[in-house]
């Protein structure tokens, strides 16, 4: 260990405590792991406690050139989790601040700490008479508001673009001070938690995706709870009905009649919310035919589609009356559903598909975790952790056109990749912002298997690649993935490499991530 590093680990144990600086083995192996093959080392876990200790542990790695990769919550599955790029660094875990530091029920918004969950934000809302929804992300409750708005995350109601929302951001810099963004730098503002115009550059965009700073809070509007959410699900026959589909959704949102994001997926999506690899019927991989057959059995369309209305009873049936006269014909059949009938459906593999969507579309607490583990042999456990059970997961984004030309050509793309490598393609595409699609191809494997590791990071090389050829850029980057922001133009690189220089001259924050 060199000087440095045995300097800052003594002054962070002085500033946050002895039993915070964790450097035990099995802590460290456990941080190490992601669901996809990694060989980066990690230093050491800091956990501080407030603002002023990730402050202080900032200046020391400033100071000693040891860097630091913050975390929230530090479940990123399927995107690297909690290991940094780089070896040697220091993982900054704020999971201990965990404080909602305020909630207005009028102006509807709640500002929260890195080491909010979404079960805490979500049962907290409830204590408060659950008038107003968080959007739930579909990964864990134990996945947080703030982590998940640094990667620019999403769920699916109206307020499902998680970083289009956020404002009021805190931020501690590599030199240790602290920046508000926003009206939330002008002292006395009124409108700190809910307007992030302030005059001048605006300054958020800087810390999501990025390395520049670690946020320390941020405030997220809250969706005000409808009288009633109807949630329609399309049954969609294949390629050309999908394309029209979209197409048809397209008008829909632009009109402003679906509010919610729209989403569709292909059968491999769909069945894997209700069942696991089907070990009694095939060895892997899942042909496609075999995939169509199992979805039927269930009740389940080649591709399905989502979209939930939202208003009072007179709103939403006039928005259901434009989205049925609009999406009949395009599609094989719709129905709609809401609380009440879902209440009174007999249990089906149907129904249950129906349940989760519906309760993404209603501020509700997901748990979707279990998915990825379509190939292990043994039943996932309800705390679910794919890191932990060597779960082998990976996505595999790419922002699209909102065209059904478009997403019927990437999941071809993917399909025939992932297949050939010997994985199920399992594809979605969701609508956050009106003109554009993020399509999402994952697939699941078992870690334990030799081989599928290697297997499964070629796959998704070969799909990034395939993808990009086509123009269809990521819109997320994961730990395997970083590279592929050297497609960005040089000047753009430049850009960003020099804001970097400038507000972290030591390049102790995340090294290698985005920037
Ligand atoms: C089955 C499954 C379903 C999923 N569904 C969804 C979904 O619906 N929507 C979605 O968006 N994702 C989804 N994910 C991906 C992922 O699990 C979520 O995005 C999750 O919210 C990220 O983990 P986290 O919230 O714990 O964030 P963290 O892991 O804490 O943070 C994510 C990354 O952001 C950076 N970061 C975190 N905190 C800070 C900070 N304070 N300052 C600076 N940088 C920071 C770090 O690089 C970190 O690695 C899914 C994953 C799986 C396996």
């Amino acid at each position: 260990m060199s000087a440095a590093t045995a300097g800052a680990l003594r002054r962070w144990r002085a500033a946050i405590g002895d039993a915070h600086v964790v450097t035990d083995a099995t802590a460290l192996a456990a941080a190490e792991t992601t669901t996809y093959r990694t060989a980066q080392r990690i230093l050491a876990l800091l956990r501080p406690a407030d603002v002023a200790q990730v402050s202080a542990c900032v200046r020391i790695a400033s100071a000693t050139g040891v860097p630091v990769y913050p975390v929230s919550t530090g479940r990123n599955w399927g995107y690297g989790s909690r290991v940094p790029p780089r070896d040697g660094c220091a993982v900054l875990d704020l999971s201990r601040l965990d404080r909602i530091l305020d909630y207005d029920e009028e102006l509807c918004c709640v500002t929260v700490q890195p080491g909010v969950t979404q079960e805490r934000l979500h049962r907290f809302l409830r204590e408060q008479g659950g008038r107003l929804w968080m959007d739930g992300t579909g990964s864990t409750p134990h996945a947080g508001p703030l982590g998940n708005t640094m990667e620019r995350g999403f769920g699916l109601t109206a307020y499902g673009d998680h970083v289009g929302r956020a404002c009021a951001y805190e931020v501690v810099l590599a030199d240790g001070e602290i920046l508000h963004t926003g009206y939330r730098g002008w002292p006395g503002s009124r409108s700190a938690r809910v307007d992030r115009w302030s005059p001048g550059p605006q300054l958020d965009g800087l810390f999501t995706q990025s390395n520049f700073g670690v946020v320390t809070a941020i405030t997220i509007p809250l969706m005000p709870a409808p009288e009633l959410t109807q949630t329609a699900m399309f049954d969609i026959a294949g390629d050309a009905q999908l394309a029209t589909a979209i197409d048809a959704m397209r008008a829909l949102q632009l009109d402003g009649t679906v509010r919610s994001a729209p989403w569709f997926g292909n059968h491999y999506r769909v069945i894997g919310v209700v069942m696991r690899f089907p070990w009694h019927r095939t060895a892997p991989p899942l042909r496609p035919e075999l995939a169509a057959a199992i979805a039927a059995e269930n009740g389940l369309a080649p591709w399905t589609g989502y979209a939930a209305l939202y208003g009072s009873a007179a709103q939403v049936a006039a928005s259901r009356r434009r989205l049925l006269a609009a999406m009949r014909g395009t599609v094989r059949r719709i129905e709609v559903f809401d609380d009440t009938t879902l209440a009174a459906a007999p249990i089906s593999a149907r129904r249950n598909v129906q349940v989760a969507i519906h309760r993404a579309y209603t501020g509700g607490l997901l748990n979707a975790a279990q998915r990825a583990y379509w190939r292990k042999r043994d039943p996932a456990p309800a705390d679910a952790d794919p890191d932990r059970d060597r779960v082998g997961f990976i996505f595999v984004n790419t922002s699209l056109p909102f065209r059904g030309d478009d997403v019927v050509r990437a999941q071809r793309v993917a399909a025939e990749v992932i297949l050939d490598h010997g994985f199920e393609p399992s594809f979605s595409c969701h609508s956050i912002r009106e003109r554009v699609l993020q399509g999402l191809s994952t697939f699941a494997w078992d870690r334990d298997v030799p081989g599928d590791d290697e297997r499964a990071l070629a796959a998704h090389d070969e799909v990034a690649r395939r993808f990009i050829s086509n123009g269809w850029y990521p819109f997320r980057l994961g730990l395997h993935s970083l590279h592929l922001r050297d497609h960005a133009e040089p000047v753009q690189r430049r850009t960003v490499a020099a804001i970097k220089a400038a507000l972290d001259p030591a390049g102790i924050l995340a090294p290698g991530r985005y920037a």
